[in-house]
């Protein structure tokens, strides 16, 4: 059978694959050599995909509570009951919350008709629990949401510093660059993480600091490249500007042994970095949910960034501050605004941004301020404020902090949608009505990942039973909500256009995203897309797209950590394991997968287990002020003393421990309202 090329469904890595049906249901599965990010590499979890497109658990038909309906049914129920809450409570009363798994061109279509023709911003998405503090820490710096760095940046830096990012398990072939960049060209490799993990394993250097003191950590480092005189005063002058006082803060108390005590790391090792660091312009900066994952991610961002903007290391082969993003569409998303705090092409709700994008798309109703982040959303069910809800290819009842909080609010919220490839999941059991999405192997479209490549995911399996694409099945109900005209969309080819013409709409070079030269491109054409990264080169001219040319210096300042308390003595935190993926959808039907870790452990220092009377193998209770759970205890030398760590993949539906999501605080980050995981006040006992 004939091989297709298409993009992995999992991580923002984007690794491109190549994919033949070897039966109905069942496909070979090999990395494209072709690709830019993986050139033919994949890791455990692409390499199985394979094993995961059976029809096991799918949701195949359109069900109306527990009655299996037809489309016209199912979608007249949806847009009837939308646009009668909209009409008795106003367009606030609804929204959608969506996920960086689908394809741009469904996140564009759910996007326009929220946002321009139903007239709220309340859509918000999965990856605001992911890498929205990247997106508020970029906005700031740069006056865009733009990642100045490619993949390619890591074969060509002579230091990469990997911050709150156990890349070795959560992008592995990028883990595997870094590791072929240290054997071709002796790259230096630094890991920041409390815990030492399996990245630490191929690491020159592993700083175990203290949970969330990476702004003192990166204000420590600024104060000392500007010490030793290794910052670069010529790109400041001409293409960075600063608050008044930013030098005289870097300045104050940012000294290496106040700095050392508030990390609680050895000054030595502290002193090695900045050493490193300080000697070595080549130097990438890598970021991910460990720094976004704070109630202060976005100050975190713009410390790392104020580092490379100080020493000129951005805009230049082996130097820039580069997010990387948990899921294959994080970055699409961004681009046709699927974020509440955005609108489309990574424009905010200026009034004139406003005015674009509603002259734009003809819209009736175009919202005008940024609508409810995700956790904010679902505390307005909980508060009775939203009545309608429509969740696509997520399954926030086990990914939302609090997670016994949002459950509560789908048990509770008059009419719930759930549009998602699996049958029963612990958000869908309490729709009114599910309707069958398509899943990887059938979907058509695009997706970005993390250095901004646009890749095609194509189908090379049929739709099985009445399964339909998302961008379909949002289409239809816009049309049944009475905007036919504008959502007369045949094929994913027709919406990746508009998208286009948007991104280029009165867009003379004032914005980076910009695809003018897509706005006509032919269906073959768009079939035949190869994978191309947009923007070029960022700030490779010195020009950054504010509107005086300069990034921003932002001026951060340590909060303090919460020291623990006699009811919570430890300090919880969260993540992925290497094998699996989110809720274990797709990759718990992979024997394989399963056999890395197969049950949730949670990790804890022998000398606090030795306290508890807990020993290895024990079964343990993790306990926190919004619940509990209970895990298997693994012993690891690897956690600091005091903190524990727990798996984020079980759920209700397979085990009656391990559920992680019920014990994370509802907490935010300021500016980005991405929900602070990673450390949660906590006890654990013996069971
Ligand atoms: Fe898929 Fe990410 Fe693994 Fe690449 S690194 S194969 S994108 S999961």
């Amino acid at each position: 059978m004939t091989s297709v090329r298409t993009t992995c469904a999992y991580c923002g890595v984007g690794c491109g694959i190549s994919a033949t049906p070897t039966g109905p249901r069942s496909a070979d599965i090999k990395g494209d050599e072709a690709h830019p990010a993986n050139a033919g590499r994949l890791c455990s979890k692409g390499t199985h995909l394979g094993e995961t497109v059976g029809l096991t658990g799918r949701l195949l038909h359109p069900m109306i509570g527990n009655r299996r309906a037809s489309w016209d049914k199912a979608l007249d129920l949806v847009a009837r009951k939308f646009r009668e809450t909209i009409d008795r409570h106003g367009p606030d009363s609804v929204a959608f919350y969506v996920s960086g798994q689908l394809m741009t061109e469904d996140y564009y279509v759910a996007n326009k008709l929220m946002k321009g023709f139903i007239g709220s911003a309340n859509i918000d998405t999965n990856s605001r629990l992911c890498m929205s503090s990247a997106v508020a820490g970029h906005n700031r710096a740069f006056g865009e949401d733009v990642v100045p760095a490619s993949y390619d940046d890591l074969d060509e830096a002579d230091l990469i510093v990997l911050v709150g990012s156990n890349t070795a398990w959560c992008h592995p072939i990028v883990y595997q660059r870094i590791q072929a960049a240290r054997a071709a060209r002796g790259t230096k490799l630094v890991v920041i993480d409390p815990r030492r993990t399996e990245s630490c394993e191929g690491a020159d250097l592993h700083l175990p600091v203290k949970p969330g003191t990476d702004v003192a950590l990166m204000n420590g480092l600024l104060a000392w490249v500007a010490a030793e005189g290794a910052t670069d005063p010529a790109f400041l002058a001409d293409h960075v500007s600063a608050p008044e006082d930013f030098w005289d803060h870097v300045r104050d108390g940012h000294d290496l042994w106040t700095t050392a005590k508030t990390c609680d790391i050895a000054p030595a090792l502290l002193e090695q970095f900045y050493k490193l660091f300080a000697a070595t312009p080549r130097t990438v900066t890598l970021f991910s949910q460990g720094i976004n994952q704070s109630i202060r991610g976005t100050d975190q961002v713009n410390a790392i960034i104020n580092v490379h903007l100080a020493t000129g290391r951005i805009g230049k082969p082996g130097a820039a501050p580069f997010s990387i993003t948990g899921q294959p569409n994080a970055m699409g998303g961004r681009e046709v605004g699927g974020l509440a705090s955005s609108l489309a092409a990574h424009m905010d709700f200026a009034p004139e941004n406003v005015e674009r994008v509603g002259r734009f798309w003809a819209a009736p109703a175009m919202a005008t301020k940024p609508g409810l982040k995700a956790v904010d959303l679902f505390r307005a069910i909980n508060e009775g404020r939203i009545k309608a809800l429509w969740i696509m290819a997520t399954n926030p009842a086990v990914s939302m902090p609090d997670a016994g909080r949002v459950r509560e609010a789908l048990e509770a919220i008059p009419f719930l949608v759930v549009s998602d490839i699996m049958a029963d999941t612990d958000s869908s059991t309490h729709a009114h009505v599910r309707l069958p999405a398509a899943g990887w192997g059938e979907k058509d479209g695009t997706v970005t990942n993390s250095d901004r490549t646009i890749s095609r995911q194509r189908p090379f399996l049929p739709l099985p039973e009445e399964a339909k694409p998302d961008w379909w099945i949002v289409k239809e109900v816009a049309r049944r909500m009475g905007w036919r005209s504008a959502f007369a969309y045949d094929r994913p080819a027709d919406i990746w256009r508009e998208h286009a013409r948007l991104t280029a709409y009165r867009n003379d070079g004032e914005r980076l995203l910009n695809l003018r030269s897509h706005a006509t491109i032919g269906n073959d054409a768009y079939d035949a897309m190869e994978p191309f990264r947009w923007g070029g080169t960022p700030f490779a001219d010195g020009r950054f797209p504010t509107p005086d040319g300069k990034a921003r210096l932002v001026l951060t300042r340590q909060m303090e950590v919460q020291e623990p308390l006699r009811d919570w003595p430890m300090t919880l935190n969260t993540g992925r394991y290497r094998d699996q993926w989110h809720t274990m959808s797709r990759t718990g039907l992979s024997p394989k997968l399963a056999r890395h870790r197969e049950e949730p452990q949670v990790e804890i220092h022998p000398k606090d287990a030795e306290a508890l009377g807990i020993v290895d193998r024990d079964l343990a209770r993790v306990q926190t002020a919004q619940g509990n759970s209970i895990f298997r205890v693994s012993l690891s030398e690897g956690q600091r003393p005091g903190e524990i760590f727990t798996p984020i993949h079980w759920t209700d539906r397979m085990s009656s421990g391990g559920r992680t999501g019920l014990l994370p605080r509802p907490l935010v980050d300021p500016h980005s309202g991405q929900p602070g995981f990673k450390s949660t006040p906590a006890s654990v006992e013996k069971v």
